[in-house]
């Protein structure tokens, strides 16, 4: 039985439906992320789960059992939102115990859970520190070991990168995740970053306009992403139009072949595509001529941005080799096992 379904899920403010039919199911100690653009209904979603917000259509289920008409307290959800939301009047350990003195629990018990949790997240001892004079790190913690302190059925987090400086959220993903798969959590994860998805998510729901668009494991995702709209919200740019015929793809930069299982015997109309980086390569014998525009220096690799005369710039992911400079002719060829048919 899956920890949490949404069966059909509508929602609507005034006359806008913002969820159109989420059918959705979250497998205990599964890490999901949702992932989609500002306003695609990330929060509402969550909020619906959480039942702070009711759908307007649908039902949503916690161990198997419907929830409509069950309080918030009583669902067993935790819940870590951007801006922490801390009482700032409290300390850490006023902070972190919240919820177990709503449960009405005894404080030694408290105390303990408080200290536990206060470990788990990297910050033993904090207990008597003031939340207002806490780095914007630290207080994300205090604000998960509060989500955390109840032992939630379900974590949800919603954008709890969202107000922190760069290197903190170079660095926290991995962190989050590492907790979220030692304590075995089942979590719902709300980010409108692809990195951050690909990195703390073993599952990817990605949502846009209200429904949603793709759904896979990252790398499932990441090597053959379903539709144009999922290919760009990636990052991926290099998505063009060709025709489908003779066991090839004819698009802007002439025919690409692709194997037979990649080619659907019968298609009609432009259909779209995406080159993955790696499938574009330096060769001299190459069938696409073009000219390097720019060279982008990228950490572990360049990128190379090649102008193709008639069609759009290709980028070229060098590791090694000799290294071309802008203004230099070159030739590429294409690797058909990097070519991914997408769907509008
Ligand atoms: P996300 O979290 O993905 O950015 P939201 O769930 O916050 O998206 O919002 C989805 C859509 O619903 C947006 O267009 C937003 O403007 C609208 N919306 C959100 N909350 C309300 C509200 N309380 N009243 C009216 N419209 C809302
Ligand atoms: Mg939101």
């Amino acid at each position: 039985m899956p920890a949490l379904e949404l069966r059909g899920v509508h929602a609507r403010y005034a006359e806008r439906e913002v969820l159109t039919g989420i059918d959705l199911a979250v497998e205990e100690g599964e890490v999901v992320a949702l992932l989609g653009p500002s306003g695609s209904g990330k929060t509402t979603l969550l909020r619906i789960v959480a039942g702070l917000e009711q759908p307007s259509a649908g039902s949503v289920l916690l161990d198997g059992r419907e929830v409509a008409g069950v309080p918030v307290h009583e669902r067993g959800v935790g819940l870590m939102f951007q801006d922490y939301a801390l009482f700032p009047h409290r300390d850490v350990a006023g902070n972190v115990g919240f919820g177990l003195r709503m449960a009405g629990r005894p404080a030694g018990e408290i105390r303990e859970r408080v200290a536990e949790v206060l470990a788990l997240v990297g910050l033993p001892g904090f207990e008597g520190r003031s939340v207002a004079r806490l780095s914007g790190g630290e207080q994300q913690r205090v604000a998960l070991a509060r989500a955390l302190a109840p032992r939630p059925r379900i974590l949800m987090l919603d954008e709890p990168m969202g107000s922190l400086d760069r290197a903190l959220r170079e660095r926290l993903p991995d962190e989050l995740a590492a907790i979220f798969r030692r304590l075995g959590l089942t979590v719902l994860y709300v980010t409108h970053d692809q990195d951050e998805a690909l990195r703390v998510a073993d599952r990817i729901v990605l949502l846009a306009g209200g429904r949603i668009e793709a759904d896979g494991s990252p790398e499932a995702l990441w090597s053959a992403p379903p539709t144009v709209f999922a290919a760009a919200f990636l990052g991926f740019r290099t998505i063009a139009h060709g025709e489908l015929g003779d066991g090839a793809i004819r698009g802007p930069w002439g025919p690409i072949p692709l194997p037979a299982a990649a080619a659907p015997a019968a298609s009609s109309g432009p259909v779209p595509f995406l080159l993955r980086p790696d499938a574009v390569r330096l060769d001299a014998a190459g069938p696409i001529a073009g000219t390097v525009s720019a060279r982008r220096f990228r950490g572990d690799h360049v990128l190379l941005v090649v102008a193709v005369a008639g069609a759009p710039d290709l980028e070229v992911e060098l590791r090694g080799g000799p290294l071309p400079a802008p203004g230099d002719p070159v030739r590429l060829a294409i690797d058909p096992a990097g070519v991914v048919l997408l769907r509008d």
